[in-house]
């Protein structure tokens, strides 16, 4: 991959370092209006090289948020964009680079993946649009688990799942190759091996470093390969009904992996291998439920009457699937979604 990756406790005190090093003096620091104090933490430690914090990240990058934040960049002269937080705040910086291609530098505190990959997304009236270009790839990355403490441990979790889903598909994805597979497999294992741990001890340096190594890697493999039937199914669902992300992708990932169950044995094999279970279904399954991840669709606000429409709009522009498929076999898996069977 072509950015620069600096992972260490507290490594973000190099970031004025990276901010020179990519030749840079004026940074504009976003975070969402949650992540303010952050944001203003390292505008401060950032002294003469900050041009100020732009506090105003939100899901699904709508396009008037996009277009505020790019005049704001203009009009304060930035030649950088530092983006902290999860996929929303990255999201935000690539918008700005899209347009200006300044450089990104992410300090990721989420799992969600987005600093790794050139995808973008951003949201007019109502429809979300998604595309990749070079130009949004962050050019730094600083991976700071101290950063990571304070997201509580539901959100950790559920981001954790999300992660997991990236590689998941990367594993039986129409172009994978055996290095994105083994990226895949091991972000998989060392989410697996975290996330217990961040669950109970969500302040404990050891779990958060495996979640956020995790991360890394299956953000990698969702920059690098194409995603599959469980991909296609969040955007649906996201998109249309403004479900919440990584709890949308919690909560679908065992049932896309039940569908695709027999149709990608070796994928299935090293998931596994790496959760130390014998079935990738319900051994996902099993880990949500042991950490208190939501189960069902219904419990995080879908309605059962919309399940149909849902599938005829899967079915309007299908993904690569190793399993082919059909309204009636979407249907039966949003239904098992929808009420949370295990599978
Ligand atoms: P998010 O960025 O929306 O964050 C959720 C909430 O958690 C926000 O309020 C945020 O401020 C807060 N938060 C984040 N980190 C925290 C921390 N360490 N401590 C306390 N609070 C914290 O959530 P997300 O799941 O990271 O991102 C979801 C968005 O990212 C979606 O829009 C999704 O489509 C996008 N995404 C894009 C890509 C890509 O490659 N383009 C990849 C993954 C996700």
């Amino acid at each position: 991959m072509p950015a620069r990756v600096v992972f260490a406790a507290n490594a973000i005190e190099h970031l004025p370092r990276e901010i020179e090093q990519l030749g840079a003096r004026r940074a504009l620091v976003l975070s969402t209006p949650q992540q303010e104090a952050l944001a203003t933490d390292i505008s401060k430690s950032l002294g003469q090289r900050s041009v100020g914090v732009y506090p105003h990240a939100v899901m699904h990058v709508p396009i008037e948020v996009a277009r505020k934040a790019r005049e704001e960049a203009v009009r304060l002269g930035a030649d950088c964009v530092v983006a902290a937080g999860g996929g929303s705040t990255i999201g935000l910086g690539k918008a700005i680079a899209l347009e200006s291609g300044l450089p990104i530098l992410a300090i990721p505190t989420t799992y969600a993946g987005s600093e790794m990959t050139s995808i973008y997304g951003l949201t007019e009236a109502g429809i979300k649009k998604t595309g990749r270009d070079p130009r949004v790839l962050p050019k730094v990355v600083i991976y700071d688990p101290f950063l990571t403490v304070d997201l509580p441990a539901a959100m950790s979790i559920t981001s954790g799942f999300n992660a997991i889903a990236h590689a998941a598909e990367a594993l039986y994805a129409e172009n994978s190759n055996p290095i994105t597979t083994m990226m895949a497999e091991e972000g998989i294992r060392a989410l697996a091996q975290g996330m217990p741990e961040v669950a109970t001890h969500p302040r404990d340096l050891d779990g958060r470093s495996d979640c956020l190594y995790g991360a890394w890697l299956c953000g990698s493999v969702l920059g690098t390969i194409s995603m599959a039937l469980h991909h296609k199914l969040c955007h649906v669902l996201g998109g249309t009904w403004n479900l919440p992300h990584a709890e949308t992708h919690t909560v679908i990932l065992p049932h896309a992996m039940a569908y695709n169950y027999a149709a990608a044995p070796e994928a299935m094999r090293r998931i596994e291998r790496a959760m130390k279970t014998p079935n990738a279904a319900s051994g996902i399954f099993d880990l949500m439920k042991q950490l208190g991840a939501p189960l069902s669709l219904r419990e995080i606000g879908m309605k059962q009457d919309d399940l149909d429409r849902a599938a005829s709009l899967v079915m309007e522009a299908p993904y690569y699937n190793p399993r082919p498929t059909t309204r009636e076999s979407i249907c039966g898996l949003l239904d098992d979604a929808f009420f949370g069977r295990r599978p």
